[in-house]
């Protein structure tokens, strides 16, 4: 069967720019190896982050440029959150109530008032409060807060419905969705891709395209290789919890600019806590599987004690669950989004903040795909930043 485009992988990335792309009037087959939604897409905080994180801002010598177009391209992110609701024709438990970025050291302030500049430069709504401001604005937080940086677009929105709400909507529009189908192989011949892939009932099915997308998330690089590509993306897992449900007391995102944390309160009263810290990724044979992470109990503690500190609130809250999922990550911590030249036709949509990102980098993709150029730059993303690693591939 010949589509004009084949997106392999059912995360938020798959589904989205399949939906994208088959809104463009492109045929899409989109080939997923289990369910629609069960990867990293699926398992997340569901934090809406608009101001730059932790992890990049502790790198903000190295990605100066970078990070400049990331915060300019946070603010289509915004708007495109604002109505995706209505785009998608499904309710997403989507809430955007404002964020606060924390910070108790001198350190972390001169990070805060740093980070305010970049933002600021590029138009980003973000205002520096003191200690009294804070707390006037969040009682909730602890004392030792000094500083934050709020944003009022930040929020949350429920993982669980927004792959979905794309992939039924991708459906309507003519996409092809097939479940339980792991792609084994991908070779260019002549001007098409030629795909494989192995399902659930042990057959072997084939598809040819002229489009491939690569959106296997964590897996990118083991689909990249099929290809004959290098494609940085590394697996990295990442611990959640939640806690029982109490009254509506946190009422923003909550994340801090020294330490790893994300906290919110969704609508049914559950405390959700995260932050980056680690769960250990299943090995075998020196290699890493797809298989669920497992919980570090380290870090779990270590990560209740850091929302613990700056909302002591929770203290009285039993933690109901905490779980694993498996995220992608780059070498210089950007996403990889684009066309990869030396393979006409692939193009990779992997890695970043692919959440609070993913509707607006699937829609610029798609874009990229369709008409040969985003309505907002992709550059600084392009998987060709890696191309010395494919010059002797051949
Ligand atoms: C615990 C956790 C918390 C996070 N919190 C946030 C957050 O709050 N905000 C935020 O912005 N981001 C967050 N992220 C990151 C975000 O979830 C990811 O960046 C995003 O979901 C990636 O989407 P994706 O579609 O690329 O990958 P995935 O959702 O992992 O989808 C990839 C899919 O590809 C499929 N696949 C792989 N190989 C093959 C193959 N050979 N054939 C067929 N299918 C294949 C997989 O089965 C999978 O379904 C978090 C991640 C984790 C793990």
């Amino acid at each position: 069967m010949h589509y004009d485009a084949l997106v392999i992988g059912g995360g938020l990335a798959g589904c989205a720019t399949a939906c994208y792309l088959a809104e463009a009037g492109l045929s899409v087959a989109l080939l997923e190896r289990g369910e629609i939604n069960r990867g990293a897409s699926g398992q997340n905080a569901g934090s809406l982050h608009f101001q730059l994180e932790h992890r990049l801002i502790h790198h903000a010598d190295a990605l100066a440029d970078e990070l400049q177009h990331y915060v300019a391209l946070t603010q289509v992110a915004i708007d495109h959150w604002r109505g995706i609701e209505a785009e998608l024709e499904s309710p997403l438990e989507l809430a955007m109530h404002g964020g606060l970025m924390l910070a108790e050291t001198d350190e972390d302030i001169g990070l805060l008032e740093r980070k305010a500049a970049i933002e600021q430069a590029q138009g980003l709504e973000v205002t520096l409060l003191d200690a009294a401001q804070t707390q006037a604005r969040a009682p909730y937080l602890s004392p030792a807060v000094r500083a934050a940086l709020y944003c009022p677009h930040e929020g949350h929105c429920n993982p669980r419905l927004l792959t979905p709400a794309y992939a039924r909507k991708a459906k309507r529009l003519g996409a092809s969705i097939v479940t339980h189908c792991a792609v084994t192989e991908t070779r260019r011949q002549g001007n098409r891709w030629r795909v494989r892939g192995a399902l659930g009932s042990g057959e072997v099915c084939e598809w040819t395209s002229d489009v491939l997308v690569n959106a296997a998330g964590a897996w990118a690089m083991d689909l990249g290789r099929m290809a004959n590509l290098h494609l940085p993306v590394f697996p990295v897992g990442l611990l959640m919890n939640v806690t029982e449900r109490t009254a509506l007391f946190i009422h923003h995102l909550i994340q801090h600019v020294g330490r790893r944390l994300s906290m919110k309160q969704v609508d049914d009263g559950n405390v959700l806590i995260g932050g980056g810290w680690s769960a250990r990724l299943p090995q075998q044979h020196g290699q890493w599987l797809p298989g669920r992470p497992q919980v570090d109990m380290a870090a779990l503690r270590a990560n209740l004690r850091t929302a613990l500190a700056v909302a002591p609130g929770i203290e009285s809250l039993r933690v109901l669950r905490s779980w694993t999922g498996t995220t992608g990550i780059t070498p210089d911590q950007l996403p990889l989004i684009g066309a990869v030249s030396r393979a006409p036709g692939y193009y990779v949509a992997a890695g970043g903040s692919g959440f609070t990102y993913g509707p607006t980098y699937a829609r610029l993709l798609s874009e990229l795909i369709t008409r040969g150029e985003a309505s907002h730059s992709l550059a600084p993303y392009s998987p060709d930043r890696f191309a010395h690693m494919n010059m002797f591939m051949g």
